[in-house]
């Protein structure tokens, strides 16, 4: 089996956070014999300065190849003034549909180190373990017709349509139900199913399957209001949460709060064949690129998440997050979760430790 993967750093602290991550990788391969090798590309702005567009097309037949893609990060101020359909992000975007990578799994994690550096009361967030599972390729996001209009009145009206297939929910449940079932075996579905016939449409769908496929998972449903206020009423009640794209967005940002840094944040996007895409929750913080300060922990976790998820590495993906908990155990911090007490490091020498 080839086991190759496909590097993009990106822009801003993509570069550090990536050859910090590039480190660990390079240790765990060697240490548990894996195989894995691995090539570097451009995306985002390195790849407009280079090429003109953010996703040039040898990245996409690179990225196509390989079993697995590692991101930093992308964009930045330098490239904010330049037209909007070849700007950053639009690269990222077109790469995850590109390859159709519709299953965003963004786990909300508290190491107990961090604690202090939560939102919401130690009491409430300690031992806090949920998984997100956000439908990344279909609902509100991509849905047509949309657009802004001017009506007969000359008013502007703007619009976007929200949209599932059956085939849609099916598959996004599917990685959900699986997932819970290696965990703690609890699905929440988060739908606004009262209002929205779209989001009716996905709960009866979602029922459906576990009825005839899970029956062993417990699954319960709950409004997307209401778990936003669960979210930091009490977090723990959840394992596996699974919703859709806008709702699926709103509430990993919201989840990854409780667990102190967005900077500790991993993610995971795969396709059908376990194929995937990992990359930081986090974004190329331009006000700190270049300092060699930036957290690379969530870029380490996204190496331990592809090890998982991908490649089937169980032992090796344990391997690194029981460092990260070891290295915090050691009292290092970056500055984002730097707290009394603590020892600061920069970017590499976390990677190192
Ligand atoms: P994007 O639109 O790409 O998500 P953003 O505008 O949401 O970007 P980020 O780049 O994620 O913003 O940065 C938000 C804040 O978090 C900034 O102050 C940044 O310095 C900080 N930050 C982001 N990632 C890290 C990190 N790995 N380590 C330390 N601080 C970080
Ligand atoms: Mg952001």
């Amino acid at each position: 089996m080839s086991k190759q993967i496909l590097i993009l750093a990106g822009d801003g602290i993509g570069p550090e956070i990536m050859s910090a991550a590039e480190h660990v990788l390079n240790v765990v391969n060697e240490k548990f014999n894996l195989g894995l090798s691995w090539e570097h590309g451009l995306l985002g702005g390195c790849a407009i300065d280079a090429h003109g567009v953010p996703l040039p097309d040898v990245t996409l037949d690179a990225a196509r190849k390989a079993d697995a893609v590692l991101l930093g990060a992308v964009g930045g101020p330098k490239w904010d003034t330049i037209e909007r359909s070849i700007r950053p992000e639009r690269g990222l975007l077109k790469i995850r549909s590109e390859l159709n990578l519709f299953a965003n799994l963004r786990p909300a994690i508290l190491y107990p180190q961090l604690a202090d550096a939560s939102s919401l009361k130690p009491e409430i967030v300690a031992g806090l373990d949920i998984l997100i599972v956000r439908e990344l390729t279909g609902g509100i996001y991509f849905g047509q017709p949309r657009g802004i209009r001017t009506l007969e009145n000359g008013e502007k009206q703007g619009y976007n349509t929200d949209v599932y297939s059956e085939s849609e929910i099916k598959r996004i449940a599917k990685v959900a139900f699986e997932l819970a079932g290696l965990r703690g075996g609890k699905v929440c579905s988060v739908d606004k199913a009262n209002v929205l016939e779209v989001t009716e449409l996905w709960k009866q769908t979602v029922t459906d399957l576990a009825a005839s496929e899970y029956p062993n998972i417990q699954l319960s449903h709950m409004y997307v209001d209401n778990a936003a206020m669960q979210l930091v009423r009490a977090p723990k009640q959840f394992d596996v949460i699974v919703t859709g794209n806008l709702f699926g967005d709103i509430l990993s940002d919201e989840a990854a709060m409780l667990t102190g840094s967005i900077g500790m944040l991993p993610s995971a996007s795969l396709d059908e064949s376990g194929k995937g895409m990992y990359e930081p929750c986090h974004g190329s913080a331009p006000d700190i690129a270049g300092k060699g300060i930036a957290n690379p922990l969530a870029t380490i976790l996204s190496v331990a998440m592809m090890l998982r998820y991908t490649f089937r590495e169980e032992t090796a993906a344990k391997a690194i997050e029981d460092a990260v908990g070891k290295v915090l155990d050691q009292d290092l911090r970056t500055g984002d979760i730097m707290s009394e007490g603590m020892t600061q490091v920069g970017t590499q020498a976390m990677g190192e430790a």
